[in-house]
């Protein structure tokens, strides 16, 4: 099935983008995966017409409005978008969407990168057991996992190849499948050597075919390579338009000020954008 809309993020950028979406009828689809700013806020003061609410409650409330007015609403990790002829495709963990817009309120989640990791994306790095683990059938792959999903990846990826998993950060790694190897030391560098992909660590070194990365957050520029990221911030026109076309963003993600109001302003902007952009996609 194809949206008009998906959204990734259902904070108060999402929910204020799907919600406008609705508005002009377009088909929306919203995406979101762990918690965002808006559910860490204690209380929020300075947002009309919700006094003393709790981040959470403002994410419940809106998050219902936003089903109730027809949008649908399903949590999983937006792991790459891809623009495929006119339209996006995005990847969620096991499932592709389509639709002819997107608009991006992911927040602000820094990803720290490990050293020549982005560099040698596609030569031997992924971010994505799904896409690219059938290249490694039959070959040795480590896993640096940081909690959500990379154990679950881990254990797919065991079914093809031999599988070591380095843990980034403190998670839970008692699901992980018996066959699995751990590497217990601090993962700081990946280098491309004569044996294949190594894993610089803290204390050891580690040779695979591949190296996977898998974390529970993905920055923008490994959502959509193509996107134009400013000082940190996606740069986005007066329309909330990103450099791709079809492609808005809306609140902490472009910037600051990282406020309520702000975000679901530019939320509102973004799908009125979309629907402008659609409507004119279909006439051309
Ligand atoms: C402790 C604290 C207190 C605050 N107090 C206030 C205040 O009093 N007043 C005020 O105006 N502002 C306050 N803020 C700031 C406010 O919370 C943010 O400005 C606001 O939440 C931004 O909304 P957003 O929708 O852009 O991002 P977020 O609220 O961060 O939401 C991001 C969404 O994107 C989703 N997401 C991200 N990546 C993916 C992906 N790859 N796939 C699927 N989903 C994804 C997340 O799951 C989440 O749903 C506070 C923030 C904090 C942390």
């Amino acid at each position: 099935m194809k949206y008009d809309v998906i959204i990734v993020g259902a904070g108060p950028a999402g929910c204020s983008a799907a919600l406008t979406a609705r508005q002009r009828n377009l088909k929306t689809l919203v995406l979101y995966n762990a918690e965002g700013a808006m559910e860490k806020a204690h209380r929020v003061d300075n947002y009309p017409g919700m006094p003393n609410v709790s981040g959470k409650e403002f994410v419940k409330i809106t998050r219902e409005q936003l089903v109730e007015a027809g949008a649908e609403l399903r949590k999983g990790l937006v792991q790459k978008i891809m623009p495929v002829g006119g339209s996006f495709s995005c990847l969620v963990e096991n499932d592709i969407y389509e639709a002819s817009s997107i608009i991006l309120a992911c927040g602000t989640a820094r990803v720290k990168t490990l050293k020549n990791e982005e560099e040698l994306l596609g030569q031997g790095v992924s971010y994505c057991a799904t896409c690219d683990g059938m290249f490694y059938r039959g070959k040795t792959v480590i896993v640096v996992g940081a909690g959500g999903e990379s154990v679950e990846e881990a254990n797919y990826l065991a079914e093809l190849a031999t599988v070591k998993y380095c843990p980034e950060r403190k998670h839970d790694i008692s699901g992980l499948n018996d066959s699995i190897t751990v590497i217990d030391d601090k993962p700081l560098s990946i280098e491309k050597s004569a044996e294949g992909m190594k894993l610089v660590c803290d204390k050891s070194e580690h040779v695979a075919d591949g190296i996977f990365v898998i974390r529970p957050a993905i920055a923008p520029t490994q959502l959509l390579p193509e996107l134009e990221v400013k000082d940190g911030s996606v740069y986005v026109d007066k329309d909330m338009a990103t450099n791709v076309k079809g492609v808005f963003a809306a609140g902490d993600m472009v910037g600051q000020p990282l406020q309520v109001a702000k975000a679901t302003g530019e939320g509102n902007i973004a799908a009125l954008s979309a629907a402008k952009y659609i409507k004119q996609a279909e006439n051309d």
